[in-house]
């Protein structure tokens, strides 16, 4: 009879968010934090890039601005002429009505206007409460507007963070993206919730990929836990030591979630 084999509980490798973000940075940046748009303005784009590549979001933006020369014009239009305008980049019969309906609420709940700098002013709980009251309004789209337009310490976690997260074992993977949220914001030092954000997306985006991550390609392989089930390995083979300045093919022209934009926008 073969002797009992008992099973050892491996150790999980981890790395510190900021040594994460600081290889990251090496790897994928640097990534200043441009110029953004007004919030309402970051608003409605946020509507644009939902579901949508960064391409047919922006397109769709630049045909809206076009058409009607600024998000307070737009508040005058019907629905039909929001439709055609954002057209370009797809799902139009969807976010028109969003993007009316968005506006009007803001309207209606801040006196008339779309000046939303005000919440700058507000612990950020209640900024992000306020934002969540308004339709269509979750708690990525809330992030993006209070990190990327006003600089507030809000987490934004998109499909890749997600799964890098949980990858990295920064989260269970039981733990909803909606939780993330929460669990994040409270681990990432605010001053880094911005190199947190495009390091990670750029991250997902560029190597550790839903389906096939390029793990061997990876800089921070050698604390993600992950990293021996998704390649197989045994658990004695080291992983290889961070590869300094290396970058990847087809390196980011534009930040992700970055529309360009004018004068009057920001
Ligand atoms: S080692 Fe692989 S799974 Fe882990 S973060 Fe890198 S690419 Fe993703």
């Amino acid at each position: 009879m073969p002797p009992k084999t008992r099973a050892k509980k491996a150790k999980t490798p981890t790395i510190a968010i900021p040594e994460a973000i600081r290889l990251l940075t090496d790897q994928y940046g640097p990534f200043p934090q441009e110029p953004r748009l007004d919030p309402a303005h970051e608003m409605v784009f946020t509507i644009l890039s939902q579901h949508t590549s960064d391409i047919n979001s922006e397109r769709a933006f630049r045909s809206l601005m076009n058409r009607f020369g600024s998000i307070n014009a737009v508040t005058q239009a019907n629905v039909d002429e929001i439709e055609s305008a954002i057209s370009v980049g797809g799902l139009a019969k969807i976010k028109a009505p969003r993007i009316k309906a968005i506006l009007t609420r803001v309207l209606e709940l801040n006196e008339d206007s779309l000046d939303l700098s005000f919440l700058a002013e507000m612990p950020l709980d209640e900024a992000k409460a306020w934002l969540r009251q308004l339709p269509g309004i979750g708690p990525k789209s809330a992030g993006i507007i209070l990190n990327f337009s006003l600089g507030m310490p809000a987490m934004a976690i998109d499909t890749h963070i997600y799964r890098v997260s949980q990858r990295l074992g920064l989260i269970g993977p039981k733990v909803n993206v909606d939780k993330a949220h929460d669990l994040l914001e409270a681990v990432v030092d605010p001053e880094q919730v911005f190199p947190f954000h495009v390091c990670f997306v750029t991250h997902g985006r560029q190597t550790c990929k839903a389906l096939r991550p390029l793990c061997e390609d990876c800089v921070i392989s050698f604390g993600c836990p992950s990293r021996e089930r998704i390649q197989g390995l045994s658990k004695d083979t080291k992983p290889a030591a961070p590869k300094q300045k290396q970058r990847r093919k087809g390196k980011l022209t534009q930040l992700p979630h970055t529309p360009q934009i004018t004068e009057q926008e920001k």
